[in-house]
C-alpha cells in the first residue's frame, strides 16, 4: 500500500445496538446468510469476472437491480440502469485490411496491426528480408529460435524499436512475422503504453506467415490499410434511492465491477493462462455489503437525511463509474451531505482486527466520531480524501468522504480473490460499524468539507512520491497533473495542477504503468528532472526527493 500517516486506535467497549443479544445474533445470521447468498452469486464463474461493458457485468447489473426492488427501494432516476461511455485503450477499426497477394487476411489468427502503429494506407511489392527505402519492409520478428522460445523476449518492445528505425531508413511501413511458432507470440494489447508512430506497423502471426509467406519465391503483393482507434466502453452504475424530502443527501457506494479475465492489463496473475478473476472480496464484498446497509436504513427509518446508493462499474479502469456519476448526475456539494465507500470489506482478519478507514481528514465530523472507538477493530486511520477507490470522485466534487477497506492480500488482483476466503461474519461486524456512523450522523448537521493532504499513489509501493495526483482518466500520453500536494517534491519544484508528465530523469512516461515503473527507479534524496509540458511548451523542472 501507500505511504500515508498512521495512527492506531486504542479500544474502549461500545454498544452497537440496544437490541437484546439473542435476537441481535439471529438478525447477524440472517446478515452473514444473505452476504454469501450475494458474494457467491457476484463472484461465481457464470459472471466471468464482471469486467465492465461485458455480459458478465450486465448479469451483476441484473441481480443488484432485482435485490433493490426485493429490498423495496425505488430507483434513483426513472430506472435503476445508469449507463455511461468512456475512453479506454485502443482498437482495430473494422475498416483496417492487411492483404498479402489480394487476399485480406483475417485478425487476429493470422496477424493484426500493432496498437502504436500510425493511420495509413499504403502498398507495395515486397520481398522478406529485402529491405530498401521506399518500400515496406517485410522482417522475421525472432532473429533465432532461442528468442523466439525466450519466454522474456519484449516483442512488442522490439517491434515498436525496429519499426522507429526503419522508419528513419526510409521503410514506407514494416510487416514482422513469427516464422517459428512461438508460444510467447504477442497479441494484439489495447493497454499498449507505446505512443503512436506515423507509420504503419503489423505483424503476422505463425498461422499467417505459412500461409501468405512461407512458400513463396516471388515478390508478394502486400497492402496494409491501417486504422487503430481508440477503445470507446459503456459501463453500467445503478443507484436507488430512499427520498425523506430531507434538505440533504446521504450516498453510499460501492463498485460491483471487476477484472474479467485480465484483459485490461490490470491482473497480478503471473499465468499466460486466461482465468476468470471472480472478485469476491474485490469488491463483490462492497457490492453485497452496500445492499445490506441500504436494507438496514430503510428498516431503521432513518430519515433525517436522504439516502442515496449507488453501485458503481468501470471502477478497476479509473474510477470512470464514479466520475461519470458525479458529473451526469450533477452531484452537488451543497446538496451532498457526506459520501461512504466500501472497496474490499471482506477479509476482516480475526486475529489482526484492522480495519482501515480512509478520508478521515476531509470534514472535522470525522474526528468526533472517531474519537470514539470500537471494541471490534483495532482501527488505522488515513486522513486523505484521495485514494485508490471511488470515494475520490466524491472528495475532488468537494464532498467529506469515507472509505472502508479490510486491507489488501495475496489474492488480490488474482483468480483466486474467491467467496469461500470471505470472513462473513468479520463483514457483519464491518457493516455494524458503517451504519452506526451513518446513525450518529442523524443526530449531527451535515459535515463541514475540508481538504486533505494527498498521500496517495494507487495500491503500489514506492520509496519515493512526487507528491502529485495524477488524472487516471488521462489517455493522451503522459501523466497529468489533477492537484499537488503541499509541501512534496512536485509542489517545491513548480509543478502545477495541468501539467503533463512526460519524463521522470531518463525514463519516458506515457502513461500511469510507465509513470509508477519510472517513480520505482528512484530512492529517497535523488535529485532528477521532470520534463512537463505545460501550455504545450515543453519544460525540464529539477527536482528533489524527500529525504
Ligand atoms: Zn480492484
Amino acid at each position: 500500500m501507500h505511504s500515508r500517516l498512521l495512527f492506531y486506535s486504542f479500544l474502549v467497549s461500545g454498544v452497537l445496538f440496544s437490541t437484546d443479544g439473542i435476537a441481535q445474533k439471529k438478525l447477524d445470521r440472517k446478515a452473514v446468510k444473505q452476504l454469501k447468498t450475494d458474494i457467491s452469486y457476484l463472484a461465481s464463474d457464470a459472471l466471468e469476472g464482471r469486467r465492465t461493458g461485458t455480459a458478465g457485468e450486465r448479469k451483476a447489473a441484473d441481480y443488484i437491480e432485482k435485490r433493490y426492488k426485493e429490498i423495496g427501494i425505488a430507483p434513483y432516476r426513472s430506472q435503476y440502469k445508469l449507463p455511461f461511455h468512456f475512453v479506454y485503450g485502443k482498437e482495430i477499426s473494422p475498416n483496417t485490411q492487411i492483404r498479402l497477394a489480394n487476399t485480406p487476411i483475417h485478425f487476429p489468427e493470422d496477424g493484426f496491426p500493432l496498437p502504436f502503429s500510425g493511420n495509413k494506407k499504403i502498398h507495395s511489392e515486397v520481398i522478406p528480408e529485402v529491405m530498401e527505402a521506399g518500400n515496406i519492409w517485410m522482417v522475421p520478428l525472432y532473429n533465432d529460435k532461442d528468442e523466439a522460445e525466450n519466454p522474456h523476449f519484449e516483442a512488442e518492445k522490439t517491434m515498436y524499436n525496429k519499426a522507429k528505425d526503419a522508419m528513419t531508413n526510409g521503410a514506407t511501413g514494416i510487416l514482422f512475422y513469427d516464422s517459428y511458432g512461438s508460444k510467447y507470440a504477442p497479441d494484439f494489447n489495447g493497454q499498449s503504453l507505446n505512443e503512436t508512430i506515423n507509420f504503419p506497423v503489423a505483424f503476422l502471426t505463425f498461422n499467417g506467415y505459412q500461409k501468405y509467406v512461407h512458400n513463396q519465391n516471388n515478390t508478394i503483393s502486400l497492402d496494409l490499410d491501417i486504422n487503430i482507434k481508440k477503445s470507446e466502453r459503456t459501463g453500467t452504475n445503478l443507484a436507488a434511492y430512499i427520498d425523506n424530502h430531507a434538505p440533504y443527501t446521504v450516498i453510499l457506494g460501492a463498485h460491483y465491477d471487476h477484472l474479467g479475465y485480465g484483459e485490461d492489463g490490470n491482473s497480478l496473475y503471473a499465468g499466460k493462462d486466461k482465468q476468470i478473476h471472480n472478485g469476491a472480496d474485490d469488491n463483490a464484498s462492497g457490492t453485497a455489503a452496500l445492499l445490506e446497509v441500504s436494507q438496514w436504513i430503510k428498516k431503521h427509518k432513518l430519515h433525517k437525511y436522504n439516502y442515496l446508493f449507488v453501485n458503481f462499474s468501470g471502477e478497476e479502469l479509473g474510477l470512470f463509474g464514479s466520475k461519470a456519476f458525479v458529473k451526469d448526475e450533477h452531484v452537488d456539494s451543497a446538496q451532498v451531505a457526506y459520501m461512504i465507500n466500501m472497496d474490499m470489506v471482506g477479509r476482516l482478519n480475526d486475529s489482526t482486527h484492522v480495519l482501515e478507514i480512509g478520508g478521515v481528514g476531509t470534514s472535522p465530523a470525522w474526528s468526533e466520531i472517531f474519537a470514539k472507538q470500537d471494541k471490534n477493530f483495532k482501527l488505522i486511520f488515513d486522513s486523505s480524501g484521495v485514494g485508490p477507490s471511488d470515494h475520490t470522485s466524491f472528495y475532488h466534487a468537494g464532498i467529506p468522504v469515507l472509505f472502508f477497506f479490510t486491507g489488501t492480500h495475496k489474492d488480490y488482483h488474482k483468480p483466486s480473490d474467491d467467496a469461500d476466503k470471505i470472513n462473513y461474519p468479520g463483514e457483519v461486524k464491518v457493516l455494524h460499524y458503517v451504519y452506526h456512523i451513518v446513525d450518529e450522523m442523524e443526530n449531527k448537521p451535515k459535515p463541514k468539507y475540508l481538504v486533505t493532504k494527498q498521500t496517495s499513489v494507487g495500491k503500489v509501493n514506492f520509496k519515493v512520491t512526487l507528491g502529485i495526483m495524477p488524472d487516471y482518466t488521462f489517455q493522451d500520453g503522459g501523466v497529468r497533473v489533477d492537484g499537488v500536494s503541499e509541501n512534496k517534491p512536485a509542489k517545491r519544484a513548480g509543478i502545477q495542477e495541468g501539467d503533463i508528465i512526460i519524463q521522470l530523469g531518463t525514463y519516458k512516461v506515457q502513461g500511469m504503468q510507465s509513470y509508477m515503473e519510472a517513480l520505482a527507479h528512484f530512492n529517497k534524496g535523488d535529485k532528477t528532472f521532470v520534463t512537463v509540458l505545460r501550455d504545450k511548451q515543453k519544460m525540464e523542472i529539477p527536482l528533489e526527493f524527500d529525504k
